[in-house]
């Protein structure tokens, strides 16, 4: 029985168990063949030259009397020594390269990326052959020239995993904290992407095996009377109508190793990401206990149908300075109905995403969630088992993040990453899941998604990879899709696509969107309902035409004024909310928007104003909301 997850998370496909069977076998031909078939490989008899397979020879005999199987087995060690160099000297340099771009000032960075991405698009091999005719033939020369052809592939992951880790919050922190430039990368950065480059290593050198058995076909690698798998097949070819089995054995020999790698890597990326530890045990446990479909859960008696969340007085709070606690989300209460696009606006801060993450129940210690009410498609989630409650998350609500790169496995292929939630959830083989992938694919606009499967994430480009978390997200048809600023990345094209995009679905299957985003043009084109949120409270709700036409509330009013519009004049300045927002950590007494506010009056510093319901589902959180004053003021 295996304790550790990762470990079980290793082997929960049969690949795992696949790719350590087979490395074992490897490893330990190589180590014990040159010691016992060392004559047997080498040394032959003219006179049995030839031979097909016998009691004497299992694949026969080489042109030269020498028995095929003894110097496939020898050949082992040497073939896998020298991919293993290669790859260890791609992922060196590569490594190094790619840090060394990704924390470079902003122009050189540019540059670097683009070097990177000039020299991808040279084919490996050929880069190699170009190569050796510098380094020399020879298998120091093979190692060299593949090692040096994988470092672009090392150094794009490598920069697009650092970049990403040197955007986050922590790492600008440190920064501005003097923390010196050595220091962050081996403090920071390097240990939040040596997993994913530890991956990376075993996949590359699946490739490097097939790249450096090339190299030794071609004339260009190991040289007699040294012998690789390459070797023997340059060698087999030439009598492959007397003795087929010559060539044939290493072929097959470099096919199986590679694939033994490559199942290795998927492996290790699935013992490595500790998110896919339970998930996969949570499926073994609901097929155990016979719970539920990978559909949804059937609604409960006591719940309207068509209801997607019901959610009331949630409460997000974090520690503050003094042992207290200090609340980013506070009260809010929120029903979403099948088929509704909801948009939710605010400035920095405002408590839009802590609520998203709450909903999603993915924050987590030392973060303290608290509501009255958090129903998802009728079940209490509050009352759930943690398994069926992971489960049902898993299955019916999906989440697009910002950054669709830090969001997606850069170690996976696209197709494998689609396929994963079906194959957990949803009991589909392998095959099953990728048809299903390629659907998803077409579906979100991805152009020849059959052969986009095999893509890794940074073949993609910003646009494809959001793209490709939503149809992450669409897999197991969502109940209710809640994107956080899925747009905000990207460029005003592929925004605009997006937005489609999620129209789209919305109108096909019916998926409930909450839209989150600081973009009020954005959510005007595509919600029926918009939220506007400030200092972690709903300040106003109600039907999107209604409120943008006739905006209740002050701060709805002058974040309207500071959104540009395509009539806008472009000479007069845009309208500016003047301040901050209050910290969490020091809530003023009264109205939170008071000292920002063009219409605050004694009561406003005095009393809280609560969420009151103006007629026609609008509601506004404000003391003057509905009264004439406010309604005449252009602000
Ligand atoms: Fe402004 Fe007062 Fe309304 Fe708050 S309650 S938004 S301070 S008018």
């Amino acid at each position: 029985m295996m304790r550790h997850p990762a470990l079980r998370a290793f082997f929960r496909a049969p690949s795992g168990w696949l790719a350590a069977g087979s490395l074992g076998i490897l490893a330990a031909i190589a180590l014990l063949a040159p010691v016992f078939l060392s004559d047997a490989a080498t040394q032959g008899s003219i006179m049995r030259s030839g031979e097909g397979p016998s009691a004497d020879y299992l694949l026969g005999t080489d042109n030269l009397g020498r028995s095929i199987l003894a110097r496939l087995l020898v050949a082992t060690g040497l073939s896998l020594v020298l991919a293993l160099a290669a790859t260890a000297l791609a992922a060196v340099l590569g490594i190094t390269l790619g840090i060394l771009v990704a924390m470079a000032p902003g122009r050189i960075r540019t540059l670097g990326l683009r070097a990177i991405d000039v020299t991808l698009s040279f084919p490996g091999i050929l880069l190699a052959i170009v190569i050796t005719a510098f380094v020399g033939v020879g298998p120091i020369g093979a190692v060299v020239a593949i090692g040096i052809a994988y470092v672009p592939d090392f150094a794009r992951l490598s920069s697009t995993l650092a970049m990403s880790v040197t955007s986050k919050d922590f790492v600008a922190a440190a920064r501005v904290l003097g923390v010196p430039a050595h220091r962050r990368l081996l403090r920071y950065i390097l240990p939040n992407i040596g997993d994913s480059m530890t991956v990376a290593v075993f996949t590359t050198t699946a490739g490097a095996l097939i790249s450096v058995s090339s190299l030794s076909f071609l004339g260009l690698g190991v040289q007699p009377p040294l012998f690789d798998w390459g070797r023997m097949l340059a060698e087999g070819i030439v009598n492959f109508y007397v003795t087929p089995l010559a060539a044939l054995a290493p072929a097959v020999m470099i096919a199986l190793a590679g694939m033994a790698l490559g199942f290795f890597g998927e492996a290790l990326a699935r013992a490595m990401n500790p998110l896919l530890w339970s998930i996969g045990d949570d499926a073994r446990a609901s097929k155990a206990t016979g719970s539920g479909e990978a559909t949804a859960a059937p609604l409960k008696a006591d719940w309207k149908e068509g209801s997607v969340l019901s959610l009331r007085d949630l409460r997000v709070t974090y520690p503050a300075p003094g042992g207290a606690r200090m609340a980013v989300v506070d009260g809010v209460s929120l029903d979403i109905e099948a088929g509704e696009i909801v948009g939710v606006v605010g400035e920095s801060g405002s408590g839009k995403s802590q609520t998203a993450l709450a909903i999603a129940q993915l924050l987590a210690s030392p973060a303290e969630v608290r509501s009255t009410r958090h129903r998802f498609l009728g079940d209490d989630l509050g009352r759930l088992a943690s398994e069926d409650r992971r489960r049902l998350l898993g299955t019916r609500l999906a989440m697009v993040f910002q950054d669709p790169m830090g969001s997606l496995n850069p170690t996976i292929r696209i197709g494998d990453q689609i396929a994963e939630p079906l194959r957990l959830f949803g009991g589909a083989d392998r095959e099953e899941a990728l048809k299903t992938a390629v659907e998803r694919l077409r579906e979100v606009g991805i152009p020849a998604p059959e052969d986009r499967l095999s893509a890794y994430p940074h073949q993609f480009s910003g646009g494809m990879q959001q793209r490709a978390m939503i149809a992450m997200g669409l897999t197991n048809r969502p109940a209710l899709l809640i994107a956080d600023e899925p747009t905000t990345a990207l460029d005003v094209t592929i925004q605009a696509q997006v937005i489609d995009l999620m129209r789209d679905l919305n109108r096909e299957h019916s998926t409930a969107i909450l839209l989150i985003t600081h973009n009020i043009g954005v959510v005007a084109s595509v919600a029926q309902r918009l939220i506007v949120m400030y200092a972690g409270r709903i300040v106003e709700d109600g039907p999107i035409a209604a409120v943008l036409g006739q905006p209740h509330h002050p701060y709805t009013r002058l974040l309207l004024a500071a959104t540009p519009e395509l009539d806008s004049d472009r000479d007069t300045p845009l309208g500016a909310i003047e301040g901050r927002p209050p910290s969490p950590a020091d809530r003023p007494r009264g109205c939170a928007f008071a000292a920002r506010c063009p219409h605050a009056i004694l009561r406003c510093h005095d009393e809280d104003p609560a969420l009151r319901r103006l007629g026609d589902s609008r509601h506004a959180a404000c003391h003057l909301a509905g009264a004439p004053t406010l309604s005449e003021s252009r602000v």
